[in-house]
């Protein structure tokens, strides 16, 4: 049992949970975030990273579109580090018509959203690798949001405002008591109490809930990505359609990537996801509408999440269920006080859903706080960068950690060990200070160390001896690299030919003493 009783236990370290954790952090409300794995297990780890700007949403779903909007522009200001402004283009294909496209323009405009119509030639000035066969564009405020750094910057706020983070500890049991939640347990064997817990646990929410008896009816419904090895356009590229397989193609950092499919699958297999054969096909043969030059640009790798959707129609494909935000009150829902459900939604919409939770728990605490984090920005994003004389090594953290890197040692750790995305030694000892990593996988997620053009075929030596140095054991190195190689796999695995399949030999050769 733990001796220390908690306003709030929120289980699942996604951005809904991290969000969440920083929103009753901010007011003043003693909280612990327990996840099962790192942070970003889920499907926080697992999308495109695009911030929409609502206009996916604007034919089907009006008040989707009217919330996205909002937060894009909430999110460009308070999480600037996270995000790159790269604006979106919808772009229609003569089997596309242009009947779609009239009724998506008078849609985004009515949910507040601009979307300005641009000639086709134009738009192929704007960006000269999509199909030239275009007979339309409309220009939209999409952008692109890097999840990890998102859900890190929340969990550092929410640190610094107090709370407690217990990662790599799964919650087990939901612990009533005359017919209360008051805590949880946990993995470890451990009691926690709290006087509200809160499932933003994605799409395992279900099955926690059950297991205290609440049911709540939710489909897992998946979607696979493809990642190639360069950006081959500087915008957002999406398809002017109705959404379907395939049709969003978002640059992030040195890569793109291409999406997705939605399939329903049995809640047994969420804990293993992977892209397969098929759905690369099927999005090569979509994408390649879309910029055609992707046919010729080499796949780095291929990986699939689930979307946490609650269920309206179970027989659906998992595009008709509703994609909005779920906030359930259990006491008055179910008769089980103590506990609050909050899932559905978008990685774009999370600040929104941690609002909109965290009222309900201060109106239960009798807590009168209000929400800030509309206004508050983010570590990383709080005002101005330092200037440094010698910038040329920290130009890629400064855009990846904004004013975070006053906290790093450039002078002792300026050394770059991965090329492809120039991360500096300096970043690990940050990252192994900041968020407790333990091998280079959770590395890659505080870093994109290895998320770059070689997948580490050049650095992941130089980076397991420098991540064993920072952990205080030289002798570990050899193990991180086994591990990061064996996991690097699962995501090649589905893309193991031509260029993929001859850079995934050279890096066997390379490591092979290792391995
Ligand atoms: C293919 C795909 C593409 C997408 N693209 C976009 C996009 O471009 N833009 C956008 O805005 N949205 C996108 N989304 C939606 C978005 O990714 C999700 O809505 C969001 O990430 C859900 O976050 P979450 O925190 O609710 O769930 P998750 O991220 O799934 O987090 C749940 C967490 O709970 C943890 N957990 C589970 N069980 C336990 C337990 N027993 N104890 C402790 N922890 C536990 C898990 O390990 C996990 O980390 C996409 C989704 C998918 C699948």
């Amino acid at each position: 049992m733990s001796a220390k009783e908690y306003d709030v236990i929120i289980v699942g370290g996604g951005v809904t949970g991290a969000a969440t954790v920083r929103d009753c952090a901010l007011r003043g409300l003693s909280t612990l975030l327990i996840e099962r794995g790192d942070i970003c297990d889920g499907a926080s780890g697992r999308n495109h990273g695009l911030l929409h700007s609502g206009a996916r949403y604007a034919v089907t779903d009006r008040e989707g579109a009217e919330e996205c909007i909002r937060e894009n522009r909430i999110l460009r200001r308070i999480a600037s580090n996270c995000v790159e402004q790269t604006e979106g283009l919808f772009i229609s294909l003569p089997e596309d018509g242009l009947d779609y496209q009239a009724n998506f323009i008078k849609k985004c405009r009515e949910a507040g959203i601009s979307a300005e119509a641009i000639d086709p030639k134009e738009a192929l000035r704007m960006e000269p690798a999509i199909n030239p066969n275009i007979i339309g564009a409309v220009k939209v405020p999409d952008a692109s949001v890097d999840p990890f750094r998102l859900v890190d910057a929340h969990i550092l706020d929410a640190q610094r405002h107090g709370a407690d983070i217990l990662k790599f500890t799964a919650v087990t049991e939901l612990v009533k008591e005359g017919g209360r939640v008051v805590g949880v347990k946990t993995s470890k064997g451990d009691i926690i109490r709290a006087r509200e817990v809160v499932l933003a646990a994605g799409i395992w929410t279900a099955g926690l809930a059950q297991a205290a008896g609440v049911k709540i009816g939710m489909m897992p419904s998946k979607g696979a990505l493809i990642i190639y090895g360069h950006r081959v356009a500087k915008m957002v590229i999406n398809r002017c359609r109705k959404p379907a397989n395939a049709d969003i193609l978002v640059p992030g950092d040195v890569v793109s990537v291409l999406g997705t499919t939605s399939d329903k699958v049995p809640v047994e297999t969420c804990d293993d996801m992977h892209a397969t054969p098929e759905e690369v096909n099927l999005l090569m043969r979509e994408g390649e509408q879309l910029v055609p030059c992707l046919a010729q640009t080499r796949i780095i790798r291929a990986y699939a999440g689930v979307r946490p959707l609650v269920v309206a129609d179970p027989a659906g494909d998992g595009r008709n269920v509703s994609r909005g935000i779920v906030l359930l009150d259990h006491e008055t829902r179910d008769g089980i006080p103590g506990l609050i459900t909050i899932t559905g939604g978008k990685l774009t919409t999370a600040r929104l859903m941690a609002e909109m939770a965290t009222d309900l728990i201060c109106e239960k605490l009798g807590s009168s706080a209000r929400c800030e984090t509309a206004n508050k920005p983010l570590p990383g994003s709080e005002g101005r960068v330092p200037r440094f004389k010698d910038p040329f090594n920290m130009r890629a953290a400064i855009g990846r950690h904004g004013t975070e890197v006053s906290r790093m040692d450039f002078v002792k750790g300026g050394e770059i060990l991965c090329e492809c995305e120039h991360v500096t030694r300096a970043e690990i000892a940050y990252a192994v200070k900041q968020f407790g990593v333990r091998n280079i996988s959770d590395l890659r997620r505080h870093t994109r160390i290895g998320m770059g053009t070689c997948q580490g075929s050049y650095c992941i030596q130089k980076v397991a001896e420098a991540l064993a140095e920072e952990l205080g054991d030289s002798s570990r190195a050899g193990e991180f690299v086994r591990e990061y190689l064996q996991e690097r796999w699962k995501g090649m695995t589905p893309v193991l030919w031509g260029d993929t399949l001859r850079e995934a030999e050279y890096m066997h050769k390379v490591y092979k003493n290792e391995i």
